[in-house]
């Protein structure tokens, strides 16, 4: 069985700590089902799965960063870190959850590529009738209605999704941290006021040099008997947060360094950041 890494390094080496994740929904959740973003149904065709709701990972990941930023600035590590304005791309968030360098607030020359992946969130049972209704789609900066019909989908309170969450080349500060974000995850979707809270649970994990399984795999039956993540033993957030977060300087300044001779600079005008995600 492999293990947690011991220490952070630029490349990968091929350990993947995978969180089984149940997402747990306490109230009714509408849809909008004329956005690609949001929660959607969908059909799987070749097996048994059926007709699923589902939350594309970007969602999820969008949220989960939020929250681990929240979590981080309260620390007061990185407070002037944020998505919007610019993304520091030193900070523990921006080496785990990756940013694009030339359009970051740092401006530097590299880019960090996401260390933790996952996959889309799928409903555990099937979705046997959908409760849907026409209504009209609002102009949000003119209020407007009646500009396009859109349909709402209500996905109804105890709907459970189980996702797997995977973190590349995990140490046990880099779990603790995703661990704990991944916990502190009670609403999901575009807008909190069209999005009943949810609960978020952690049912195990799997630690190898592969990965091991997938939302899709888990989805249509019951879970398999898994370690408990308390088996892990992490350390708290706060810890894993202070001592990643020197680690984190460390690396980047290697890689800094290295990349600067070679490192093309090419000045953007925009000012995205971390693309990928969408605003939970
Ligand atoms: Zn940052």
């Amino acid at each position: 069985m492999a293990l947690l890494l011991n220490d952070l390094r630029v490349l990968s080496r091929g350990t993947y700590l995978q969180y089984i994740t149940r997402i747990r929904l306490l109230d009714d959740a509408i849809i909008r089902s004329n956005e690609p973003e949001e929660v959607l149904t969908y059909t799987y065709k070749n097996n048994d799965l059926g007709n699923r709701f589902i939350i594309p990972w970007r969602k999820v990941k969008g949220k989960v960063r939020r929250t681990a930023m929240e979590k981080m600035r309260g620390l007061g590590i990185a407070p002037d870190c944020h998505l919007k304005e610019g993304l520091c791309m030193r900070c523990p968030c921006c080496v785990l959850f990756g940013g694009t360098g030339d359009v970051s607030a740092a401006k530097v020359g590299y880019n960090l590529l996401s260390r933790v992946l996952g996959d889309t969130f799928i409903s555990t049972e099937c979705v046997a009738t959908i409760n849907s209704y026409t209504a009209n789609a609002v102009d949000e900066k003119s209020l407007m209605t009646g500009q396009a019909l859109m349909t709402l989908v209500k996905a109804p309170a105890e709907t459970e999704f189980v996702g797997v969450v995977t973190l590349r080349d995990p140490t046990k500060e880099s779990a603790a941290i995703v661990r704990d974000a991944l916990l502190r995850l009670t609403r999901v979707g575009a807008s909190t006021r069209e999005w009943g809270r949810c609960q978020t649970t952690i049912e195990g994990y799997s630690l190898s040099d592969q990965e091991e399984t997938s939302s899709y795999e888990l989805a249509g039956k019951p879970l398999p008997s898994l370690n408990a993540d308390s088996d892990l033993q992490l350390p708290t957030a706060d810890e894993a947060f202070k001592s990643f977060a020197k680690q984190c300087e460390t690396m980047v300044q290697e890689f800094a360094g290295a990349k600067k001779s070679g490192a093309k600079k090419e000045v953007k005008d925009r000012k995205k950041t971390a693309p990928e995600e969408s605003e939970g």
